[in-house]
């Protein structure tokens, strides 16, 4: 028998509002191995959480609603599409209750940017949804969850750097100092689809048009060991950069721009069109923040550190 919340058992499960913040990812290092049968690429890559968040808010209700404001207001549809809805749904179905709750939105994260905003509001939803319904599965069994919902989602619960390795699914915590990193984001007007750069980028290889693909995560992992953030700069990589590039030029200029403002290095954000600049402190950060945005090559330039946490309840 399906456990109600709200009916029969009020001391399971929050009755306030939760309230989950989760955190957007940039990939210091993605390296796209070969195409698997089942349709996704072998991916090898460092996930790394930073300091733009979407929140979602959870309540309880008699139905699955859905409501947002910010990034993408309008233009994502709120319907089973939703990757919140999937996300509660799957948990609901798992845990066997009912999937009611009256969630909201608050999105930072850019849509379609290539900083796995989508992802995020899965994991939002499943440490909301845990909470609300009082479901209170481990890490490991949201882990499972989020991964056949999306295979960035489980590192945006876990939050942090990771190493992530499979499609990206399989996570494993990545050991350095307690540094922050600080980054200026420049986030472009319009998305790419995801999909679409994974195509481009196979294109761009059976005509030996890509660049030579990264090797291992080994020297970005010892630089992480250390301070230096210029040790850093010289280790970020990015397979689906070229074809990010070859999908929408006018990155180049962005990269371009980043880099005279004073950055130490600029990368594009996992499949783009988000560009992402490494700088040596926080001050540098504002510094180059406010030279990339008087060149006008983005539609907002925003600050970030990293690591931080997962998606948590605040
Ligand atoms: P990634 O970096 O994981 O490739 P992305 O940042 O490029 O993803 P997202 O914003 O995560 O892109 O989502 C891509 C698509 O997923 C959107 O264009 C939209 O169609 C769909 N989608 C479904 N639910 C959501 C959601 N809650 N937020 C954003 N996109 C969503």
């Amino acid at each position: 028998e399906a456990w109600r919340p709200g009916d029969d058992d009020e001391r399971r499960g929050a009755t306030g509002p939760v309230r989950v913040r989760v955190p957007a990812k940039v990939n210091l290092h993605l390296g796209v191995g070969p195409l698997r049968r089942d349709g996704y690429h072998e991916l090898n890559t460092v996930y790394h959480a930073i300091s733009i968040y979407d929140e979602l808010t959870a309540r309880r209700g008699d139905t699955l609603t859905l409501t947002m404001e910010g990034e993408g207001t309008g233009e994502l549809a709120l319907d089973d599409s939703n990757l919140v809805i999937r996300a509660a749904h799957a948990l609901a179905g798992y845990a066997g209750v009912m999937p009611h709750a009256r969630l909201h939105l608050r999105k930072q994260i850019p849509l379609a940017g290539g900083l796995a905003g989508g992802s995020a509001d899965a994991a939002a939803t499943l440490v909301a949804c845990d909470a609300l319904w009082g479901t209170g599965l481990s890490r490991d069994e949201l882990a499972g969850i989020a991964a056949d919902l999306g295979s960035d989602v489980p590192f945006l619960i876990h939050g942090g750097t990771a190493l992530g390795t499979g499609r990206g699914e399989a996570i494993s915590p990545v050991l350095a100092r307690p540094t922050s990193w600080h980054w200026v984001v420049a986030i472009a007007d319009g998305g790419l689809s995801t999909p679409q750069a994974y195509r481009e980028l196979d294109r761009l290889r059976e005509t030996g048009a890509a660049g030579p693909a990264l090797g291992s995560t080994d020297a970005l992992l010892g630089a992480l060991r250390q301070r230096d953030p210029r040790v850093l700069a010289r280790t970020l990589g990015n397979d689906l950069q070229d074809a990010a590039l070859s999908l929408r030029p006018s990155l180049a200029t962005t990269l371009k721009a980043g880099e005279a403002a004073g950055a130490l290095a600029g990368i594009v954000s996992g499949s783009g069109p988000t560009c992402v600049f490494l700088t040596a402190d926080a001050a540098d950060a504002e510094r180059v923040a406010a030279e990339l945005a008087a060149a006008e090559v983005c539609r907002q330039v925003r600050t970030a550190h990293g690591p931080v946490h997962g998606a948590r309840i605040t």
